[in-house]
């Protein structure tokens, strides 16, 4: 299905990231692994595609640094020659109510969430511009569409992500570059598992599927829309939640 192309997905060590590299690689795709602290966890990775028969590619970087993320993206065409699909997934949380939220707290989200994806972006436009193809999926959230108490931070900066993959995608389509987002909604990894158990089952209830999602469910997702079964569809928010938000 991506046999030929090159992918480099952001915050790829664990969770969703993990879980999306490895669907691209049994899908053809050659992955880069980008992590920024857990290089135990994305080197597990990459020796996870490899010992599958396929290639993948262990990169640190911050992308919240502008010069990281342009690093990153340089050491993915000097090592594969090409790069057709960007997954911007790396993302944190600092959940807090407005009127306790520091300013490091509002600072660390955006620049990781939001501007690391606007850097990613941006350093890899040129290279596909001129390939006049390529992919690039935004790892959004639903509460950058419905919100959420004590994520003011996360939300804004999800709901941000969202206008950024429409913007772009009007931007690029001309050019055949397609820009997406993919928006879960409660999926189990290591980000969710910090939830208290009372907030995690008053959750679940709420999901009319009626259990979590697993980090496997938003990869196809992210597969699908990096697919030639997608090259009809861009500047669109794919909801990944259960029927959460609906
Ligand atoms: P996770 O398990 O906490 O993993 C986060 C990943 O992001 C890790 O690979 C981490 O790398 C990487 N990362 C964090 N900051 C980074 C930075 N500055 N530069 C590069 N990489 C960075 O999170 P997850 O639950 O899989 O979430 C993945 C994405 O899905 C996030 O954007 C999150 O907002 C979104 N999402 C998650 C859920 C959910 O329910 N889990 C729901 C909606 C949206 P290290 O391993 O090196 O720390």
């Amino acid at each position: 299905m991506l046999a030929g192309r090159v992918a480099v997905i952001t915050g790829g060590s664990r969770g969703i990231g993990r879980a999306t590299a490895l669907a691209l690689a049994q899908a053809g795709a050659c992955v880069a692994v980008n992590y920024v602290h857990q290089e135990q966890a994305a080197r597990a990775v990459v020796d996870a595609i490899t010992a599958a028969g396929g290639e993948g590619l262990c990169l640190q970087a911050d992308v919240a640094v502008t010069d990281e993320a342009t690093r990153l993206v340089s050491e993915v065409i000097t090592h594969f020659g090409r790069i057709d699909i960007l997954v911007n997934n790396a993302g944190i949380t600092r959940d807090g109510l407005l009127l306790r939220m520091k300013e490091e707290d509002w600072d660390a989200v955006l620049d990781t969430n939001l501007k690391g994806a606007f850097n990613c972006t941006r350093a890899v436009v040129r290279p596909m511009l001129k390939q006049k193809a390529g992919r690039i999926i935004n790892i959004a959230s639903v509460v950058g569409i419905t919100g959420n108490p004590g994520q003011a931070n996360y939300c804004a900066a999800k709901a941000g992500l969202i206008g950024f993959t429409k913007a772009v995608a009007r931007e690029l389509a001309p050019r055949g570059v397609l820009v997406n987002a993919v928006a879960p909604g409660f999926i189990e990894t290591e980000m969710t598992a910090q939830l208290p158990d009372a907030t995690r089952a008053a959750l679940q209830s709420q999901i009319p599927l009626g259990q979590v999602g697993q980090p496997e469910d938003v990869a196809a997702a992210v597969c699908f829309l990096a697919s030639d079964a997608a090259r009809y569809i861009t500047g669109q928010v794919l909801v990944v939640d259960g029927g959460l938000a609906m």
